[in-house]
């Protein structure tokens, strides 16, 4: 029998893709999603369940109507400068929905559990190749969330048998290669669409927020991941889980960090365009260096991100701008 897995924020960036992948492995994902910040477009491969994180009846029939084997919590808040200005709106959106989920998942009995945590959790490490031991002490509203939400799957694991697989994600870029889905935000504030809108003409130009930081140009240094490869991870998370390996926290990146100036001048090189740059102050919240390495989600996952050169992910992410994003 079909086995289904409930994915909450299933109609965002990162978990449409995770959808695509969960069906082409033999699961049907249950998209749960306010479309707050989802695309009903972005559903295809797989029931809609329209709701919010915050009304527990509503999961609870959910639950009850498609007995999930497992669930994958992708709905989230996640801008970090947002994060700044209205924390409340961070604690409550992440925190307290995220409570909500986890009390139902436990009430249906569904204890197998996918968390999409953040390297914004780390917080500065002056340097230091990021792995699942660094000390957390995020910098931002964000980061202290989703570390929140770690301690809570934790505790729960301890009292009631929850297992969880939390990854903590570095930058997540691209789009599904075969142009079904990608990622589409409004407002935008990720640095490769903002890039691409900028190339295109949909934005005067990107501001770089910050050239004065401690990196060999000036500009933060994030580690960039193929939003297919990071996906796949979660596939083999969830077979991590039902092989009843239990709860385990893994690091998706790829060890190479690239500045916002490598960024644009690789997206210059694949679009073959100019890229119009302001150069801005500081944005509140960022950590200087973002890199980790994935021993251990290789080496016990066996996971190989095969799609996360720049050029890839700006190739992909560009051929998907080019057909417009969703709602249009
Ligand atoms: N960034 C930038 N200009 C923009 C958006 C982002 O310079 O318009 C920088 C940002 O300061 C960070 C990097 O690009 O150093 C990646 O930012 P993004 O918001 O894409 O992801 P984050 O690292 O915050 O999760």
């Amino acid at each position: 029998t079909a086995k289904h897995v409930l994915v909450t924020g299933g109609a965002g960036y990162i978990g449409a893709h995770a959808c695509k992948a969960l069906a082409q492995a033999g699961f049907i994902p249950v998209c749960y999603d306010s479309l707050i910040t989802g695309w009903r477009d972005a559903v295809k491969f797989g029931p809609f369940e329209q709701g919010d994180l915050m009304d527990r009846a509503r999961l609870d029939a959910v639950f009850a109507r498609w007995n999930p084997v497992a669930v994958m919590h992708f709905a989230a808040l996640s801008q970090v400068g947002e994060a700044m200005q209205q924390p409340g709106k961070y604690w409550r959106g992440n925190v307290c929905a995220s409570l909500n989920l986890i009390e139902a998942a436990v009430a249906a009995g569904c204890l197998d559990f996918v968390f999409s945590s953040t390297c914004a959790t780390y917080g500065d490490h002056d340097g230091v190749v990021l792995d699942e031991n660094t000390p957390q002490h995020p910098l931002n509203a964000y980061g202290a969330s989703k570390r929140a939400i770690e301690d809570m799957l934790r505790d729960f694991g301890a009292a009631y048998g929850l297992r969880a697989v939390i990854f903590r994600y570095f930058n997540v870029a691209g789009a599904d290669p075969d142009g079904e889905i990608g990622e589409f935000h409004q407002p935008e504030t990720h640095l490769i669409p903002l890039i691409l809108d900028a190339i295109d003409g949909k934005r005067d130009a990107l501001t770089i927020h910050g050239t004065d930081y401690p990196t060999p140009d000036g500009t933060c240094i994030r580690d960039y991941v193929h939003v297919m490869d990071l996906v796949d991870a979660h596939v083999l998370g969830l077979r991590w889980l039902k092989d009843g390996k239990g709860s385990a926290v893994f690091c998706l990146g790829t060890g190479a960090g690239f500045s916002v100036r490598e960024v644009i001048d690789h997206s210059r090189h694949v679009t073959n365009r100019p890229v119009p740059v302001i150069e801005g102050p500081r944005r509140a919240g960022d950590a200087v260096r973002l890199v980790s390495g994935s021993e251990a989600a290789r080496r016990d996952l066996g996971w190989q991100p095969t799609r996360s050169t720049l050029k890839q992910m700006v190739g992909d992410a560009w051929r998907w701008h080019q057909n417009g994003g969703y709602g249009g």
